[in-house]
């Protein structure tokens, strides 16, 4: 039997069965699996860096070791210590000799009995939080965790693959909250996808704080499965441009069309209590074609010196610094709301008005692009409408900075339906005299204007007229800010 052929369907256990093909050169199931755990451990217990004493019987004195343990966040799930015996030397307890390092044993026993993962009648073992560790909050997520209530069994080959997994997944932590990838598909394309792309996402060596290098990131599960894609399409753009990209991958440009098995990326967040990991959300994404297409026009309409950047920055952009804390709210709502093909408005509009507006800072270069395009091309807003209300909301928010009105732009936005609405333009002809375009005020069926949702229409005015508003008050300082 080839390792190809031993997929699971399990997201864990085939993620670590691509690792033990790609790291560990291996073609079939290990004579000897505790061998591999063997290496496996090189790469999971490491030197921290820090020494210990102990006390060395034979010459009678205290020597020092060098100090190991389970690299972060393995250690979140992994809290095997051995036992090493001690004496006590002048009041203080000594290890005799340096610890050594810890074995997690794979070793079934009794009869045989079907596999909990890969389903072969094997002889078992009970399933270890790690080989397989997110086997918390079972109510949760009951689809995965439907055995787990009787505790889950694992064959040999399924236990070495969950342990080999911990090199699979791609991870960030912010404060003690922890973010979690991990992609899943046929284990064919799952190898092509660790050797390909996630393994050059990987940072190698020490990794403080992720082990990937990420746009961005936060406390929300959103934010950070935005700021993964970005990273992942970034490399994958790279490598389709160099002609290197697998073409068991095609799927994910939209340059092959997506086969039974489709990729799917996991997203686990959850917190870190004391040395535990519990769970608090899990979120799968597939739709990679519109999202990375969607990405080539984001890069292509900023056509700056380095788009991808520009990008980033775009998105880095909306948090709220509050002493030594980062809120990213906004971000974390915008990011929804675009994996998601819905509306990222109202969080962009309140991030103008709550946070921009409080510190006079315009929305960054490029930022109105993206969001135009995303409009057309998803939200598929007519072009012409979108140009009336860039032209207009400009010039409302430039005659209320130089009247220093900004009552009505406050107006604007807290205009709760199509009558509030049509008011606030009346009085902007009135008190600021400017016309507005009668494309606007031609409401149709359903309370729409040209087409849009009349309150898409009012978010996205208030929205280029705070801007606008914005870089009056303070031009000098903006002079990258865009219209
Ligand atoms: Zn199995």
């Amino acid at each position: 039997m080839s390792l190809l052929d031993s997929a699971t369907g399990n997201f864990w256990v085939d993620n670590g069965l691509a690792v033990l093909c790609t790291d560990y050169g291996l073609q079939e199931p290990p004579q000897d699996v505790n061998a591999v755990v063997q290496q496996i451990m090189q790469k999971l217990y490491v030197k921290t860096g820090n020494t210990g004493e102990y006390w060395d019987e034979k010459s009678g004195q205290l020597k020092t070791y060098e100090k190991y343990n389970w690299k972060e966040p393995v250690r979140l799930f992994v809290s095997i210590v051995p036992k090493t015996p001690k004496k006590e030397i002048d009041g203080k307890s000594y290890y005799t000799s340096p610890p050594p390092r810890p074995n997690p044993p794979i070793a079934p026993q009794g009869k045989r009995q079907k596999c909990d993962f890969c389903g072969r009648e094997e002889v078992v073992l009970d399933a270890k939080l790690y080989f397989f560790p997110f086997v918390v909050n079972p109510n949760d997520f009951g689809n995965f965790y439907s055995c787990a209530r009787r505790g889950l069994k694992m064959c040999a080959l399924c236990a070495l693959a969950g342990f080999a997994a911990f090199e699979s997944w791609l991870w960030r932590r912010q404060g003690s909250t922890y973010h979690f990838f991990l992609f899943h598909t046929d284990l064919e394309r799952l190898v092509a996808l660790r050797q390909g792309i996630i393994e050059l996402m990987q940072l190698q060596g020490d990794a403080k704080g992720g082990n990937f290098e990420a746009p961005f990131f936060g406390e929300y599960p959103f934010e950070n499965l935005f700021g993964l894609l970005l990273r992942l399409f970034e490399v994958i753009r790279q490598r389709d441009s160099e002609g290197e990209l697998d073409p068991l991958l095609a799927e994910l440009t939209g340059a092959q069309p997506i086969t039974s098995s489709p990729i799917v990326v996991y997203a686990i967040s959850g917190s870190a209590g004391g040395k535990s990991f519990s769970m608090k959300a899990l979120h799968q994404f597939d739709r990679f074609q519109p999202l990375y297409r969607l990405y080539c026009r984001w890069l292509e309409t900023l056509q700056t010196d380095n788009s991808h950047e520009t990008l980033k920055t775009v998105f880095r952009q909306f948090l709220h610094r509050r002493n030594r804390s980062e809120e990213t709210l906004w971000r974390e709502q915008i990011c929804r709301a675009i994996l998601q093909q819905a509306d990222p408005l109202p969080p962009l509009e309140a991030f103008l008005y709550e946070v921009s507006a409080s510190q006079k800072k315009p929305l960054t270069f490029g930022t109105l692009e993206v969001f135009q395009i995303y409009l057309q091309e998803v939200m598929h807003m007519d072009e012409k409408l979108l140009n009336i209300l860039k032209g207009f909301g400009y010039e409302l928010g430039k005659q209320a900075a130089g009247k220093k009105d900004m009552g009505l732009l406050y107006a604007l936005r807290n205009s709760k339906n199509l009558d509030q609405f049509l008011e606030v333009l009346n009085r902007v002809q009135f008190t600021l005299g400017i016309t507005v375009n009668p494309e606007l005020l031609r409401v149709e069926s359903g309370e729409r204007i040209a087409g849009a949702p009349w309150n898409r229409a009012k978010t996205l005015l208030a929205i280029y007229a705070m801007n606008a508003n914005l870089r009056e008050v303070q031009p000098q300082k903006n002079e990258a800010s865009n219209e």
